[in-house]
């Protein structure tokens, strides 16, 4: 089996339709796992849903889709996100927004737990920190946990109740062993935030690699000043066109 995992896609469509050709090339895919935030800082929510929903597909909350639907107050968020949240509950059909109202917030996938942030609180907590990593090992009931949010490709691994973090490397597969707990992060298709600004994401091999499988991490240049260019001809704030160039 082989999916293809994919986070904070924020309405990049750009990045989006970049990371699934990518993806085919590689040799393609049976599943997608889709770890949230389809919506929020770009041009193109209601295209983002309506390519996701086209795929065979799992799908969980993150914060700017329940910002998009009332689940979540939009004033937490900063002017520029919450501006975008705002426009981007203008821009969806009924349809489009049932979507979004419906997706779980943490899903169990054979061996696999998907959340957005983490799983002491699913959809804000950023897992950037050991004593965070430590809680969502200590809450996992699967051996591995798939996280979005931080917009950081990164492997937590959990060795004699500690907790080591590195960067995913793209030339490095990730050997899965079901007696050695990971939680890994995809990083970001929409708006990466390790100072690389191609999309970022993951393809999963079972059939490969250790006895839980394989991860290859890969990054994928998309049409950057095509995504800059939407937000800016809808009114979106600048500074959220600016930063798909930096990567920050
Ligand atoms: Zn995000």
């Amino acid at each position: 089996m082989r999916a293809l995992i994919v986070s904070d896609i924020h309405s990049n469509l750009h990045a989006f339709d970049a990371v699934l050709a990518d993806a085919e090339e590689a040799g393609g895919y049976d599943v997608v796992w889709f770890l949230g935030d389809l919506v929020g800082y770009g041009a193109d929510p209601g295209a983002c849903i309506e390519r996701l929903r086209g795929l065979p597909h799992i799908a969980v909350a993150g914060n700017h889709d329940h910002a998009v639907t009332g689940k979540l107050n939009p004033d937490l968020f900063n002017g520029a996100a919450r501006a975008a949240a705002l426009w981007t509950a203008q821009q969806l059909d009924g349809d489009e927004m049932a979507y979004l109202v419906a997706l779980p917030e943490v899903r169990l996938e054979g061996m696999f737990t998907h959340v957005h942030g983490s799983l002491r609180d699913p959809v804000m907590e950023y897992l950037i920190s050991e004593p965070a990593a430590l809680a969502t090992f200590a809450l996992m009931e699967t051996p591995f946990c798939l996280v979005g949010h931080s917009h950081y490709p990164l492997v937590w691994c959990e060795e004699d109740g500690r907790s080591t973090v590195e960067l995913l490397d793209p030339t490095a597969p990730l050997m899965l062993e079901p007696g050695r707990r990971m939680i890994v992060n995809p990083g970001s298709v929409g708006q990466p935030r390790d100072g690389d600004w191609r999309a970022s994401y993951l393809l999963y091999e079972s059939e490969r690699g250790g006895d839980g499988g394989v991860l290859l991490h890969r990054r994928v240049e998309y049409d950057l000043s095509g995504a800059q260019h939407g937000i800016l001809a809808a009114g979106l704030p600048e500074s959220l066109a600016l930063r798909l160039g930096s990567g920050h």
